[in-house]
């Protein structure tokens, strides 16, 4: 009998309003695997982010169990910079470690926080923040050679310069990006024949951030992605259960909220070092035996007590921290954004969303706007407005939404039961469960409203 086979092909990004709102026809490698299999909205992690996303989809696991709530952490209570999470950071068993345990074969290409990459039974091509030409994103290291080869060209790991390269060079890296990942997972694929095979593709996130003033080439490069994974599905077993997801989706950013010009305003966050023009916190800058909040900016805002005893120079007693936050989480809901309305923000407090807080995590998580606007870490010199027209990193037309991609279906001929209904409530802490079911594998059962209850 055939050993059970699962390939999750990941499109960092993919927004499931411009896959599934798209015309008939128009994604028809898509929309062949939708009308065999199921498809909907996944709901992301909190927050819907690439760093940690990918890695609670592949463990199971919550921002708060793996400790991981970014790209960058706190690793200490201090005021220096933040850590960069890096593959050593995970302790949860992967997916592909499970397998390995179980004398399956893996095959894992470019999904984030992987880096350095580690012994598997299988291959393992580490993800975006592998550093240029590193050594050590590959396993084994024999394997390297050939990637550059199957790519016909050099292998990215990432695009270079995604915030300030020329927009023209940047859209040609980007196609040439996906070819070549997709060449290179066609060839992994063939030299290993693995039953679990993970990909994951960032050119849908790096697109949108820069071109989603222009759908005319987030629309092209959508049909390349559509051709592509065609192209690696017909290259499957037909009893291969194949599952197209993303972390999270995209949305219009409407502006900046600058969250500590916010918190100055409000008192939180005091100067002694105002900066001469326009720059991100930095703890040089802050008078911290009279500030008693701080934050910082990206996709989402996190923000962070000067809690006595914890921070060197901590301002917050702790008997009054709860009742402080609750002030500052009304605060936040209530703010009006520019045009004196309400801003729509959305405070999650972690301890309430996850199942464990490892490590150091924000005080609050903010949504500003509900994700229609960035949080900016920036301070002025003075008493500048608290809201921008844009991004203070680069210029970014598209901020992340909470809902990604999936669609599950058998690569080749079968249809799954009910084939083509859209499916309600997928989450994406569903995916480990499901294929640990699918692959026989002892590690997880899955629950009723997973991904496992669409495929029986
Ligand atoms: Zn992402």
């Amino acid at each position: 009998m055939n050993r059970p086979r699962a390939a999750v092909i990941g499109l960092d990004c993919l927004e499931p309003s411009l896959v599934f709102g798209s015309p008939a026809g128009s994604l028809p490698h898509l929309q062949a695997l939708m009308a065999r299999g199921r498809w909907g909205s996944l709901a992301s992690t909190i927050p819907p982010i690439t760093v940690p996303a990918w890695m609670c989809m592949a463990t199971g696991q919550d921002p708060g169990q793996l400790g991981i709530y970014g790209f960058r952490n706190r690793a200490e209570a201090a005021y220096g910079p933040l850590a960069t999470a890096s593959a050593e950071w995970v302790h949860a068993p992967r997916l592909w470690d499970a397998a390995t345990a179980a004398g399956l074969t893996s095959v894992v290409l470019g999904w984030p926080l992987t880096y350095p990459a580690a012994p598997l039974k299988g291959a393992m091509v580490s993800g975006p923040l592998t550093p240029p030409g590193a050594e050590g994103g590959v396993w084994p290291p024999s394997l390297a050679p050939r990637l550059n080869r199957w790519a016909g060209g050099e292998y990215l790991f990432d695009v270079k310069d995604f915030r300030t390269a020329p927009r023209r060079e940047l859209y040609a890296q980007l196609t040439t990006m996906a070819r070549r990942r997709f060449a290179v997972a066609r060839g992994l694929y063939g030299l290993y024949r693995p039953e679990l095979f993970m990909m994951v593709e960032m050119s849908p996130d790096r697109l949108q951030h820069a071109f989603w003033e222009q759908p005319g080439l987030v629309a092209a490069h959508y049909r390349l992605l559509d051709s592509l994974v065609g192209e690696l599905v017909a290259a499957l077993p037909p009893e291969t259960l194949v599952l197209v997801v993303s972390d999270h989706g995209a949305r219009t950013l409407e502006g900046g909220l600058a969250l500590n010009q916010w918190l100055r305003r409000q008192g939180y966050l005091v100067l002694k070092n105002p900066p001469e023009r326009p720059a991100p916190l930095a703890p040089e800058m802050v008078d911290w035996p009279r500030t008693r909040v701080w934050a910082d900016g990206g996709y989402y805002g996190r923000v962070y007590l000067n809690l006595a005893g914890r921070e060197p120079q901590g301002a917050v007693p702790p008997d009054q921290a709860e009742a402080l936050l609750a002030r500052l989480g009304q605060e936040l809901e209530a703010m009006a954004g520019p045009d004196g309305q309400s801003l729509g923000n959305r405070v999650f407090r972690p301890r309430d969303i996850y199942r464990a807080t490892r490590g150091l995590p924000p005080e609050l998580i903010l949504y500003p706007g509900g994700l229609g606007w960035r949080a900016l870490a920036t301070v002025w010199p003075g008493d500048e407005p608290v809201f921008t027209p844009g991004n203070d990193s680069g210029p970014d037309g598209a901020n992340h939404a909470q809902e990604g991609v999936v669609i599950a279906a058998p690569a080749g001929e079968g249809r799954l039961p009910r084939a083509g209904q859209e499916l309600e409530g997928a989450r994406l802490y569903d995916l480990f469960p499901s294929l640990c079911a699918w692959l026989e594998l002892p590690q997880a059962t899955p629950g009723p409203g997973s991904v496992w209850a669409w495929l029986q």
